[in-house]
């Protein structure tokens, strides 16, 4: 019998997220985001709950060589472009589309001989300053791609850095239109958050991400408010249980003490499995169906769970870390994270189930 710890991934879950997208997004093309091994999700499985989208984003050229492999024949672009002279005839190969954000990229291009062989998602920097060209060198850029022999196509991007918070969009959207305007080029600006909130960003191509996986982008809107379902459950068992008096302790650190008696459950999850150590006594978590919090420090294999108020819970049972009937938001809240980082940090031991 194995460690009761799952990763159950709901594929209709994923399908029905990737419709409310579309539905909010319905004259834009849809590039489902499935970097990071689809959130954690599983690159091929995702894809292929996907395969209605019109293209996928990721990072890894062999991950897009997976995909073409695979048999899927939609756009499929490299969020961070090539690294090295060698991935240029891989992308031409393969018809893998690629961002260029730098002038070492372009100086890469031109040593490349073959025509008309990829197509260039330019990436401005609109004010994230992470990636990408300043607004004010596209004419130029645009001038040394368009006379470049081995470009094909070329879209114009940005992204954005506060369109899941208050600041929004408007004064790194003002920056790229200025900059596009001028321009007849397909344009892809929105993350999840743009797309579900500011259609005036929507453009040839949405970039949505962690929507598909069922999280909510904002802090001040649940995942079920905008119709979307988690994909990822988490779940364990309890696999020990301790009848606590007044003063005991609890864990590592001895960081939870209790203050009169009381049962605790010891649950088989910790952080090799992905959950987060930082997640601190209270954090929300389901037991037998009903909402309790957890207790004391997160160990490597276990973390305790209060069971003052579930009397009938005991060794064996079910245990819900995130996902149906637990949002994850609420989870990488508590620990002082987001349901991004939660996801891709499911580690290789948790047995995956669809
Ligand atoms: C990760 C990423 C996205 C998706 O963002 P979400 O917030 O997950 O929707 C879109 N565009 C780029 C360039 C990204 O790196």
């Amino acid at each position: 019998m194995p460690r009761p710890i799952l990763a159950r991934i709901d594929l209709d879950a994923l399908n029905n997220n990737l419709r409310v997208a579309r539905r909010a997004a319905p004259a834009t093309r849809t590039m489902a985001v499935i970097k990071a091994n689809g959130y954690g999700h599983g690159l091929l499985r995702v894809a292929e709950a996907l395969s209605e989208a019109d293209g996928f984003a990721l990072l890894d050229i062999q991950d897009a060589i997976r995909l073409r492999e695979a048999g899927y024949r939609q756009t499929i672009l490299l969020l961070e472009g090539y690294f090295a002279a060698d991935d240029l005839p891989l992308l031409a190969e393969y018809d893998i589309a690629c961002v260029i954000h730098s002038d070492w990229q372009i100086d890469l291009l031109d040593a490349y001989p073959r025509r008309g062989a990829l197509d260039v998602w330019l990436k401005i920097n609109s004010g994230m300053n992470r990636l990408g060209f300043a607004p004010q060198q596209l004419g130029q850029v645009l001038e040394r791609l368009g006379r470049h022999g081995a470009v094909r196509e070329i879209t114009l991007m940005t992204h954005f850095a506060n369109a899941d918070e208050a600041r929004g969009v408007s004064a790194q959207l003002e920056l790229f239109n200025a900059a596009a305007g001028a321009y007849r080029l397909p344009r892809s600006l929105a993350n999840s958050a743009a797309l579900l909130r500011y259609p005036q960003t929507h453009g040839t191509w949405v970039r949505p991400g962690i929507m598909l996986y069922g999280a909510s982008p904002f802090a001040d809107k649940t995942a079920a408010e905008l119709g979307l379902r988690p994909v990822m459950t988490l779940t364990s068992r309890i696999i020990a249980t301790q009848e606590l008096r007044s003063g005991d302790e609890v864990g590592y650190g001895s960081l939870f003490r209790a203050d009169h008696s009381m049962r605790i459950g010891i649950v088989a999850c910790g952080y090799a499995d992905g959950y987060p150590r930082s997640a601190p006594t209270g954090t929300p978590v389901l037991v037998a169906g009903q909402r309790t919090r957890t207790l004391g420090r997160v160990s490597m294999d276990m973390l305790c769970v209060d069971l003052s108020a579930l009397p009938q819970a005991g060794v064996g049972a079910p245990v819900t870390l995130w996902g149906e009937g637990m949002p994850i938001e609420e989870v990488a809240t508590a620990a002082g994270t987001i349901s991004y980082e939660l996801m891709c940090a499911l580690t290789a031991r948790v047995p995956v189930v669809v």
